[in-house]
């Protein structure tokens, strides 16, 4: 439903800049879906609610761009093969770089990019609007001496009552969570935004205006295959993805039961970011990151595969 005084036509020459900028999907999601939802309650967290960054705020607006699928698995797969001229000590960082450059900060620069030229436009239609970097940000540390890993996650380190319950260096806003609202997606057992067009395989940015946008729908049929599949949990080498009703794993963010017949407007796992950040400090031949996105079956099975996780596929396949 359109809401009263919803600008059609601002709604249309932003989706129509946003896509002819080299967005490949983009939703808007009005404000009041920023309201605890049903089942979970969960909130933003205070100074990362959309009115925390423009006071009156009605719309966000989410645009995302894909991973490409070889970019996505020939770098996982090249890590089963020798690689001639790289040395073999040489060859995960490698391939690392391979996959965050091609993977990660293509998308989150041209994001930014395209966020920007949004919100100019918004501007000179008379409208505030706030940009985002894509990914989480990594502020300067008060005491250089100080390890980062020791400010944010948290035991070990001297402020125990400071540390971030998330113990990571987190976004100032959760794209995942406005991709949802914004219509594009659900979460997926992965902890991660599945499309219908490009399943894990994206990226995310949000711009947050108070111009009254119209809505975009909110996804209606379940995109996850939940118990039916469960790759992505199998996949992760260092457990770290788990349900939130999971009562091993309790946190904030446990909630006493997942309910798996709802779309995932919010998350239905959690994501222990040290356990994921650490798996090469613990493995050396730990796999290239993003297992739990590159094994998922959405939109359609992957052939092009490490050998663990063609494994993995094959016995999922084989299933009774
Ligand atoms: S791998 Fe399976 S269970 Fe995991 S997110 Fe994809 S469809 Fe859902």
């Amino acid at each position: 439903m359109t809401a009263k005084g919803a600008s059609q036509d601002l709604t249309q020459a932003i989706k129509e800049i946003a896509l002819r900028s080299g967005a490949a999907l983009v939703g808007v999601a009005s404000i009041d879906r920023w309201d605890p939802q049903p089942p979970y309650g969960d909130r933003a967290p205070r100074g990362h609610h959309p009115r925390d960054f423009v006071p009156e705020a009605k719309s966000v607006i989410v645009i995302a761009q894909p991973i490409l699928n070889a970019v996505m698995d020939a770098p996982a797969v090249l890590a089963d093969m020798d690689i001639e001229l790289i040395p073999p000590d040489i060859k995960y960082p490698y391939l690392e770089v391979l996959y965050n450059t091609t993977g990660h900060h293509l998308q989150d620069e041209m994001l930014q990019f395209i966020g920007q030229i949004l919100g100019q436009h918004l501007m000179s239609s008379g409208f505030d609007a706030m940009v985002f970097p894509t990914t989480g940000i990594h502020p300067r540390l008060p005491d250089a001496s100080i390890p980062e890993k020791q400010i944010w996650q948290g035991p070990s380190r001297q402020w125990s009552d400071q540390f971030s319950p998330f113990r990571y260096s987190p976004g100032p806003f959760s794209h995942r969570h406005a991709a949802t609202r914004a219509g594009l997606g659900e979460f997926g057992y992965n902890n991660i935004v599945l499309t219908p067009q490009f399943g894990p395989r994206n990226r995310f940015n949000s711009i947050i205006t108070d111009a009254e946008l119209v809505a975009d729908p909110l996804i209606s049929q379940p995109i996850c295959l939940r118990d039916d599949c469960l790759l992505c949990q199998k996949a992760c080498y260092m457990g770290a993805i788990t349900m939130r009703d999971d009562p091993q794993v309790k946190d904030y963010r446990s909630v006493p039961k997942v309910d798996k017949a709802r779309i995932f407007i919010d998350t239905p796992a959690k994501t222990d970011p040290v356990l994921c950040n650490s798996r090469r400090d613990r493995i050396a031949e730990a796999p290239i990151r993003g297992d739990c996105a590159r094994v998922c079956p959405v939109p359609k099975e992957r052939t092009h595969l490490p050998k663990r996780l063609q494994a993995l596929m094959e016995e999922w396949k084989s299933r009774p």
